[in-house]
């Protein structure tokens, strides 16, 4: 059994924050938020990622960091999407623990004190597991398969309904940093990590203000790029859905030369000739479908373009090296 080692110290906290088209809860958000860094003894900074927003995100994001110091703002260029913003925070966030919390208030700021408290026992990552969804159901089923899924064909160990809510130990921050790859599924890094990892359950609450901001084709992405980036299984199932019809193909055959040898009759069958060449022809188009999904992602790291671009900051983000970071590639 792993032996965990208690912490004594009084961790810095960094805490970042998504943000795309924002502005009904912003203010909701940042009067949270600090009330929550006023109650807590650790040092703390906050790291706002606008996710190229088209509303007054940024310019409230940029007031609140002229009026308190703890905030830090990233701005990109365009919208890059929220695991890129996630990433892009991790590179940028300072402090001994650091923690990920959406910006609509869904995941409560009370839950990371529980967090910091599991840290000190010593676990490296403490993820938030939803204990209830408020959402419908037919996304909650969609989202209970899903990680079902995950879990059985991911070669890491993703834990049941756990998302980007979550406080990690600084070394698991830089671990992640230092991973190249430019599709990044931030939940399933932080599971392949590993170190010691614990769950802490809450109460999901509905969005505080706004409208969500995943709509049905960002969810899906999101979920084909947890399961491509992280398995090779439907590679795998291809190999099994063709050896399977391989070897129906040869009983086949041998049935028809048996009719043709022994009963002279060699079958007329128009119709299943049809079926079989739609049914092979579709299976074929399905297996071609998924390498393209991995082609497609080779493609993008071969590329090598860095994963984001950021075009303005503010508060103490603005002191950190912007020359440095043109170069830099994950
Ligand atoms: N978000 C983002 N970029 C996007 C979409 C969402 O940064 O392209 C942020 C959003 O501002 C929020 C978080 O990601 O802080 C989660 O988004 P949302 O609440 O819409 O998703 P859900 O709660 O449905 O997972
Ligand atoms: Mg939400």
């Amino acid at each position: 059994m792993h032996k965990y080692q208690p912490r004594t110290f009084t961790p810095s906290l960094g805490i970042i924050i998504p943000c795309y088209n924002e502005e009904d809860v912003f203010p909701m958000l940042i009067d949270e938020l600090q009330k929550f860094a006023d109650s807590l003894d650790n040092e703390v900074s906050f790291l706002i990622v606008d996710d190229g927003s088209r509303d007054r995100t940024w310019q409230m994001a940029c007031e609140i960091s002229e009026k308190d110091p703890r905030f830090g703002c990233i701005r990109f260029s365009r919208n890059f999407g929220h695991q890129t913003a996630v990433s892009a925070g991790l590179k940028h966030i300072t402090g001994d623990v650091v923690a990920v919390i959406d910006a609509d208030l869904q995941d409560p700021p009370h839950v990371i004190k529980d967090m910091i408290d599991k840290w000190f026992e010593g676990y490296d990552v403490v993820y938030g597991v939803r204990a209830n969804r408020k959402e419908g159901i037919l996304l909650r089923t969609a989202y209970s398969v899903f990680y079902r899924m995950m879990r059985k064909v991911a070669n890491i160990d993703v834990p049941l309904d756990a998302g980007d809510f979550s406080l990690m130990d600084r070394r698991v921050v830089d671990h992640i940093n230092a991973m190249p790859e430019h599709n990044r599924f931030v939940r399933g890094l932080r599971g392949w990590v590993g170190f010691s990892q614990a769950g802490v359950e809450y109460e999901r609450s509905a969005r505080a203000a706004g409208e969500p901001k995943y709509d049905l084709k960002k969810l899906f992405k999101l979920a084909m790029d947890g399961i491509i980036t992280f398995s090779s299984m439907p590679l795998r199932i291809a190999v099994w859905v063709g050896t399977l019809s391989a070897v129906l193909g040869f009983l086949f055959l041998i049935y028809v030369i048996v009719l043709a040898l022994f009963y002279q009759e060699t079958p007329s069958g128009w119709a299943s000739t049809v079926v079989l060449l739609l049914f092979m022809g579709g299976i074929q188009l399905l297996i071609l479908g998924i390498i393209g999904e991995y082609i497609g992602r080779i493609f993008e790291e071969v590329k090598d373009r860095p994963i984001f671009v950021v075009s303005e900051k503010a508060g103490w983000v603005e002191e950190q090296d912007i020359v440095k970071e043109r170069h830099q590639t994950y």
